[in-house]
């Protein structure tokens, strides 16, 4: 596990990320760690799965958090997030988008995920957009 975040159940969907300590604005929460792969595992990992912890870091490459995870992976999707997503030299990072309060849920805006694009979202939020990704 990274440090200043722990994993439980959340409201919006099975297990969620909340921080520990307190995350200042604009700082680093954690890196998205885990097996790296490439395209063609990435479609074949995809098949058949409800809950997906790949996250892309460019249009070849991805990172699967299910393998060798730190806790991250389970960053929920909310249409209102507190944290955003940056992509430096390979490393996927994340970075408070406000102080975060320990407790606090750690949530992420998908924005352009491998989910599909029906995919409802349940976070909750009065924005809430109704699916987890951005469509225009
Ligand atoms: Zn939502």
């Amino acid at each position: 596990m990274a440090p200043g975040i722990t994993v439980r159940s959340s409201t919006i969907d099975g297990q969620g990320c909340f921080a520990t300590a307190r995350f200042l604005k604009g700082r680093k929460i954690a890196e998205y760690v885990g097996e790296r792969i490439s395209r063609r595992e990435i479609a074949r990992r995809l098949r058949g799965r409800r809950r997906i912890h790949i996250c892309a870091v460019d249009s070849y490459w991805a990172i699967d958090g299910s393998r060798m995870g730190n806790g991250t992976q389970f960053i929920n999707h909310s249409c209102e997030p507190n944290c955003n997503l940056r992509i430096i030299r390979g490393h996927i990072l994340f970075f408070a988008l406000r102080d975060i309060e320990p407790g606090e849920e750690i949530v992420l805006d998908y924005e352009y995920s491998y989910h599909s694009d029906r995919k409802q979202c349940s976070c909750g939020s009065r924005k809430c957009r109704g699916k987890i990704n951005k469509l225009e």
